[in-house]
């Protein structure tokens, strides 16, 4: 679905061919048209954490959780899921960096949203491709909150990269699903606040016992109440139940 948006912002940027392609990390609203995009823009590198490659040069897994998300025909509304091929790979680390033109790209990683996120720095005009690391703006204007979804979520890692971002002393956030944004000193602040407080209220709703079925309810009620807050019932689900898994894995519940 995003490819030939992809597509058709290249051709107005006059990008016939990009040299690299930088997806943040492989959930599938974020790497799930990767392979199509390598085959449309077949010269560029695809730049990848190596926790996240695998499963873009062997797919099944994604393809696999995507037909139980969407159901068995979700190629006819979203496209086909396509392996990315090996050769094509880049694989990066924390602390790369990448050559662009008169620029250099620092590469973070930002294991806290999933094991394979990274971070983009545009080292020159200190622009920030955070990804979901500092949270979303899930609408323009409204505050950031929690990016979260199972299963590879982890709270204490999620806070500690918001704190290395802040230290990049960013000038601009490109968050993903479209916002970009000033003032990043507040934004993280927010964004680390909110996501502690989230952490609290679910942790807090586990140990008295609470089903996730009501721990959604409460949160989803909290958050229309305290920010009036923009997520849709799968954004909800996602950010609860990753909370959960977090918790239950770590045994704090
Ligand atoms: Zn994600």
């Amino acid at each position: 679905m995003l490819v030939p948006a992809i597509q058709k912002a290249a051709e107005q940027l006059g990008l016939s061919r990009p040299e690299y392609i930088i997806p943040t990390h492989i959930h599938l609203d974020h790497a799930g048209g990767l392979g199509k995009l390598a085959e449309i823009f077949s010269r560029a590198q695809i730049v990848l954490n190596r926790q996240g490659a695998k499963h873009m040069v062997e797919p099944s897994r994604l393809i696999e959780s995507t037909r139980m998300a969407f159901g068995d025909d979700f190629e006819a509304t979203y496209g086909p899921i396509l392996p990315v091929p090996e050769s094509r790979l880049r694989l990066v680390r924390d602390g790369d960096r990448l050559k662009l033109g008169g620029r250099e790209l620092l590469i973070v990683h930002t294991p806290g949203h999933a094991a394979h996120h990274i971070a983009i720095f545009d080292t020159k005009t200190r622009g920030l491709f955070c990804g979901e690391s500092l949270g979303l703006i899930y609408s323009p204007g409204y505050p950031p909150l929690p990016a979260v979804a199972p299963p590879s979520f982890d709270l204490e890692l999620y806070l500690n990269d918001m704190k290395n971002l802040k230290a990049l002393k960013p000038k601009l956030l490109f968050y993903s699903h479209g916002t970009v944004a000033g003032e990043p000193e507040k934004l993280i602040d927010t964004a680390i606040e909110n996501s502690k407080l989230v952490g609290e209220l679910i942790l807090r709703d586990l140990r008295a016992g609470k089903s996730d079925e009501a721990i959604i309810k409460a949160i989803g009620d909290y958050l229309t109440e305290h920010f009036d807050a923009p997520l849709d019932e799968y954004e909800l689900q996602s950010n609860v139940s990753g909370y959960i898994h977090y918790f239950r894995k770590k045994g704090l519940v």
